[in-house]
């Protein structure tokens, strides 16, 4: 399927929303993300939209039947499509509602966010041909692209419990490593520990199991994107992965960020999709005219590091580096077909992470291991500070937006976590 560009793109729409109509704002008329907040002292989490630098409390507006996010995703794209053309004639700047609707905002300043969703299965993907690539060389630096890269949408199926969302602190993990020069491996804090860039896809509609959904059904399936980090420890990673996987140099935490972004509101950024010519096509299952035509989503992604020193300094947080999603060796309709085909069932609120987006240039790693090319060269900061990898106190700050002549840029908010000292005796 593909969404309506419609009048709720329109760059020429403002709201009575002042903060709205910033150009600096992620969350202008046009974008309409959704996620779930409380009010401090309340307990239960309700589905609210971003707008500007307030959130619509959808219940309170008598736009939502549900705080149930998942309940509200597997209604699908109509319902969703029909939400949003109701919410941007509500806060246009010549809307009638205003008064009406006024009374069901809520400043970010004073909420809480929550996970946008109830998380079930969280499946990680390896999408970007750049990291693949580059992480490759350095596990293997004579064979860095496996065979099968080119061929299979690569993934592997990660913990759901313990995602967070965004502002959380990361503690460092504990566990095994061996360095390569030793002879048996070593216990204590990770001295690795990275982030990586990814992009979050949310399900929205299930499928049922052993009914794989065909190329062409699968955005129908999808209900927009969120900023991931997949926190990962490179010296346990190097230790244990072989031959499984990843295991515990992952499953300690991912950061989420809390606004997701519809696939409505990235209809306008959609750009076509193709294999270098000299690459094997996609088999027939992962290939459709509409997914050459549009495949590929246009989201400028950045990394950001902030030190304690910095932090002490009053200094702002430093871009360490930038990508975009369009690179990516495989498309969201992919991904949803290719963990269909076995006829594996997926449900609304899964999440499938994109895989660390590196750019096809040096210096745009989306992750340390590349950035520092594994610890051989320190990142030089611009306060005089040089890191390899995470140290304690390090805030990380994923950030998105997506722009295109002749359309409203749209952003996803920050995704941020601080790196807290292990517990370790
Ligand atoms: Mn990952």
């Amino acid at each position: 399927m593909t969404f309506p560009i419609d009048d709720t793109h329109d760059p020429a729409l403002t709201s009575w929303v002042d903060s709205a109509n910033d150009p600096a704002t992620d969350f202008p008329i046009q974008n309409l993300p959704f996620g779930r907040f409380r009010r401090a002292g309340e307990a239960r989490l309700r589905i609210g939209v971003a707008i500007g630098d307030q959130i619509v409390d959808l219940e309170h507006a008598g736009l939502a039947a549900t705080d149930d996010m998942n309940a509200f995703m597997r209604a699908g794209p109509a319902a969703r499509q029909a939400l949003r053309r109701t919410l941007s004639r509500h806060l246009r700047a010549d809307s009638a509602e205003r008064s009406r609707f006024v009374a069901s905002l809520v400043p970010m300043a004073s909420a809480e966010m929550g996970l946008p969703c109830r998380i079930g299965d969280y499946t990680d993907f390896y999408t970007s041909i750049h990291h693949a690539t580059s992480v490759g060389r350095q596990f293997r630096p004579d064979n860095p692209l496996l065979p099968n890269y080119k061929w299979v949408p690569i993934g592997y199926h990660g913990r759901a419990s313990s995602i967070g969302v965004s502002a959380e602190t990361i503690r460092r993990p504990v566990g095994q490593a061996k360095p390569p020069d030793a002879d048996a491996p070593t216990f204590g804090p990770s001295r690795r520990l990275d982030y990586e860039l990814e992009l979050a896809l949310f399900v929205a509609l299930p499928n049922a199991q052993g009914e794989p959904v065909p190329i062409d059904r699968a955005e129908e399936h999808l209900f927009g994107l969120a900023l991931f980090n997949d926190w990962t420890a490179r010296d346990i990673q190097a230790w244990e992965y072989q031959p499984l996987g990843p295991f515990l140099s992952k499953n300690f935490a991912s950061t989420v960020s809390p606004w997701v972004v519809t696939m409505e509101a990235l209809a306008p950024f959609r750009a076509p999709f193709a294999h270098p010519e000299a690459d094997p096509p996609p088999l027939p299952y992962l290939d459709s005219p509409a997914n050459r035509a549009s495949g590929a989503i246009d989201v400028a992604l950045e990394a950001w590091l902030q030190t304690a020193a910095m932090r002490a300094a009053g200094r702002p947080p430093q871009r360490l580096m930038q990508s975009n999603f369009r690179d990516s060796y495989w498309t969201a309709a992919q991904l949803v077909a290719h963990h269909t085909v076995n006829g594996c069932n997926l449900q609304p609120g899964d999440l499938l992470g994109s895989g660390t987006q590196s750019g096809p240039a040096p210096g745009q790693g989306g992750s340390m291991l590349e950035l520092s090319v594994g610890g051989r060269a320190p990142l030089q900061l611009a306060d005089g500070e040089q890191r390899s990898f995470l140290e304690d106190g390090d805030t990380v700050i994923l950030r998105g937006h997506c722009e295109r002549p002749g359309f409203r840029r749209i952003g996803f908010g920050d995704c941020a976590g601080t790196i807290a000292p292990a517990r370790f005796a």
